[in-house]
């Protein structure tokens, strides 16, 4: 080392480096160095000998002009910190931050500027073993430099998929300010403060295949901070950003929420049954090109009632909240935020009033499904000064739905419809909701509104639609949104939507590149602190399978599927099989209801004792286990492990044998399989079964064990010996005599 001048961290005193020696910053974990010359730095993890290249930020003048930023005289070394300034002014730090070791990078911008891309064309990958960025796009993506197809993407703050083709096209935005780099299976995290910050990642394609990263802070932004973190992938990254998320308030966890709100327990497991019962699509709009309205209803307000009541007696299905859709004045989704008396159709406010009660005499959360942000030039409120403006004065416009075009309701607004008499006041007077739904909230982008009447920056907008959130949820207890991120965690108890992006609904439209891969970056974060569902337009069909593997390796509970009025009495009414979906019907299998409910009943069956156990645990751990990535495993907890496997191939864990679509849970007081072999008992058919401890003991000692077989051999292996299960459930208690293992 040639440079011990300019080692400062022990150093009291203000130094110069001149042009010829390196400033530098190191401790025992990193070492980051300048170059005088140029401004770029290397900054070394100490811990695994891989450097991350950083070229020179890139500063844009308000006059749209653009310039590297090198230093333009001496860097000035101080206190574990390097400084020096650019030649408009601009001035550049470099800090030594202790614990955990990190580098914190920031600048004090020159007056003409308009915004520096304090990364750029920045930690460069190459194809490799591990290397790849672990991105913040929805759950998370790994992205890898592969492919032939170059692309470039910005990524704004909190800014969703949006389900709809957009005049500006599909945004692709961060759903948490951080994201994570992995070179030859060394981590570096890169966290920012939202929201005047936009993540780039832009890749060359072939022949010389390349991926880098940006980030461009403007407004109140400037600074982010680069933590090496030795070796380790996605799931270190995640586990470092927990800390960071905590500090900001965002990561409230269940344990805490529910200190506020015991009802949230109810939450623990609960399936989200969500009918949509009055639908009208308006005539001459994509979904009804014809002259005429249709009018469709799918589920009076009794028929409801009968459904939930069903489900809870026949199914078994003790935690669940019923959220209505379409039950508005008008139906869905036409007249908001007009949306008293009830439908008429549906039997007004009269039968809602009963529904409501019937279902929570259930012990299910009883909610409705609403919206402040959506309005119609139908809807008696319609007013052209409730919506966001831009920032040429038009009115800014959402996506074409039944109700035809859509205009957006600007958040300030909204909040403030939200609170008049006729809407919350009334609605919780008349139905007292338990749980609530406000459509769209948690997707849309964040909104500036240059409305003369309610100017909004992003902050405000930011401010305003958590301040709807936390209203909401104060006065019903639970709240959930559509889609979701970060911001959300604290103030909403479900995000509705997210789990479509491992589903792979629709993923041909909201796909960040060419292939994604996607990891449970957003679980590892807030698993313990949010419940996590699908889009209301992605519910499983009894020949979906793969979805119920995506919500066991997650542990999130379902948006299940199932027919109209009363659709179990009747088998006409009850899924009908397309050709070649036989292998694909494997968890409707057993026989004893229609195959809809068959389903519902064997997929509960695993997926809400599981979720109950973990929704107070963090996901721990998340690997493919397979090179083809066919097959996935989690951890929860300490204890709790998931394996799931999507591909043809049988697969061999431990002791067990998984099939296509076999899946394997093991903890303590919890075991699920649907599986060829386990613990010794060969399945030549093979079977579902769930063995769960009811006093809590490990199952091992415990002595009131339930075991479901939702079908497949009837016998499973308990404390050493083989349990017979004549049919489709068995208590087995310490007096129950077992037939000793052959
Ligand atoms: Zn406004």
């Amino acid at each position: 080392m040639n440079n011990s001048l300019c080692f400062t961290l022990f150093l009291a005193a203000t130094t110069f480096c001149r042009a010829a020696e390196q400033p530098t910053l190191e401790n025992q974990a990193l070492r980051l160095e300048l170059q005088p010359s140029d401004g770029s730095a290397r900054l070394l993890d100490r811990r695994t000998n891989i450097s991350w290249t950083l070229p020179a930020p890139s500063i844009r003048l308000k006059d749209q002009r653009s310039f590297a930023a090198k230093p333009s005289g001496n860097v000035r070394v101080s206190g574990g910190m390097l400084q020096y300034q650019a030649d408009d002014g601009t001035g550049f730090q470099w800090r030594l931050v202790a614990n955990p070791p990190a580098i914190e990078y920031s600048f004090t911008p020159g007056p003409e500027v308009a915004e520096v891309r304090i990364l750029h064309d920045s930690l460069p990958l190459e194809p490799g073993e591990e290397n790849y960025y672990a991105l913040p796009y929805r759950i998370g993506i790994r992205l890898a430099p592969e492919g032939d197809l170059p692309f470039s993407r910005r990524m704004p703050a909190y800014t969703g998929i949006g389900y709809s083709r957009t005049k500006k096209g599909i945004p692709t935005g961060y759903s948490m300010a951080m994201f994570g780099a992995v070179q030859k299976g060394s981590a570096l995290l890169v966290t920012w403060e939202p929201p005047f910050a936009d993540l780039y990642v832009d890749y060359s394609g072939a022949p010389h295949r390349r991926l880098t990263a940006g980030l461009a802070l403007r407004n109140t932004a400037h600074w982010i901070r680069l933590q090496p973190l030795g070796r380790g992938g996605y799931v270190e990254i995640a586990k470092a950003y927990r800390p960071i998320a905590r500090e900001r308030g965002l990561l409230k966890t269940h344990a805490e929420k529910m200190r506020e709100t015991p009802s949230l327990e109810r939450m623990f497991g609960a399936a989200d049954i969500k009918p949509f019962l009055l639908s009208r699509q308006l005539a001459k709009t994509p979904s009804n090109p014809t002259d005429k309205d249709v009018l469709r209803v799918s589920f009076t307000f009794e028929e409801a009632a009968d459904l939930a009541e069903h489900y809870r007696k026949d199914l078994g299905m003790d935690r669940a909240f019923l959220v209505l859709a379409g039950w508005i004045n008008g139906g869905y989704d036409i007249r908001h935020p007009d949306i008293l008396p009830a439908a008429p159709e549906l039997g007004g406010n009269e039968e809602l009033i009963k529904c409501s009660k019937r279902v929570k005499d259930l012990g299910w959360l009883f909610g409705l499904h609403d919206n402040y942000q959506d309005i119609y030039r139908d809807s008696p409120s319609w007013d052209e000064d409730l919506i966001v403006r831009d920032a040429d004065g038009s009115l800014h416009q959402g996506g074409v739905w039944a109700g035809g075009q859509c205009w957006l309701i600007c958040s300030k607004v909204g909040l403030e419809l939200a609170k008049r008499p006729q809407n919350i006041p009334r609605v919780r007077e008349l139905f007292s909701p338990t749980i609530y739904f406000s459509d769209t909230l948690f997707n849309a982008p964040l909104y500036e509104c240059f409305s003369p009447k309610h100017p909004l920056s992003i902050e405000d907008d930011l401010h305003y639609k958590r301040e709807l959130a936390a209203y909401l949820r104060g006065q019903f207890g639970l709240f959930g949104s559509e889609e979701g991120r970060e911001w959300c965690v604290p103030v909403g108890d479900y995000l509705e939507g997210l789990m479509s992006q491992k589903t792979g609904w629709q993923s041909n439209l909201y796909a960040f590149s060419e292939k994604d891969v996607v990891i449970p970056l957003f679980e590892l974060v807030y698993h313990d602190a949010v419940a996590l569902y699908s889009h209301q337009g992605d519910k499983p069909r009894p020949d979906n399978p793969t979805y119920i593997l995506d919500h066991v390796l997650y542990a999130e509970m379902p948006v299940y599927y199932f027919g109209a009025h009363g659709y179990w009495k009747d088998p006409a009414a009850d899924f009908q099989p397309p050709a070649g979906a036989e292998s694909r019907m494997v968890f409707a299998r057993g026989g004893r209801f229609g195959l809809i409910d068959q389903y519902i009943k064997n997929t509960y069956e695993v997926l809400s004792p599981l979720q109950r156990l973990t929704a107070l645990m963090p996901m721990t751990d998340h690997r493919f286990l397979t090179a083809d990535r066919k097959v996935e495993a989690t951890r929860f907890g300490t204890d709790l492990e998931i394996t799931v496997n999507y591909g043809p191939a049988p697969f061999t864990i431990r002791d067990a044998v998984l099939p296509q679509y076999g899946f394997l849970v093991e903890s303590p007081t919890l075991v699920a399989f649907y599986a060829n072999r386990y613990r010794g008992v060969a399945y030549s058919d093979p079977a579902l079964i769930v063995l769960r401890s009811r006093d809590g003991r490990p199952l091992a000692t415990s002595r009131d064990v339930r075991i479901y077989r939702g079908f497949g051999d009837g016998r499973v292996e308990l404390k050493g010996k083989i349990v017979p299960i004549e049919g489709d459930e068995k208590i087995v208690t310490a007096g129950n005599r077992v037939r000793p293992a052959p």
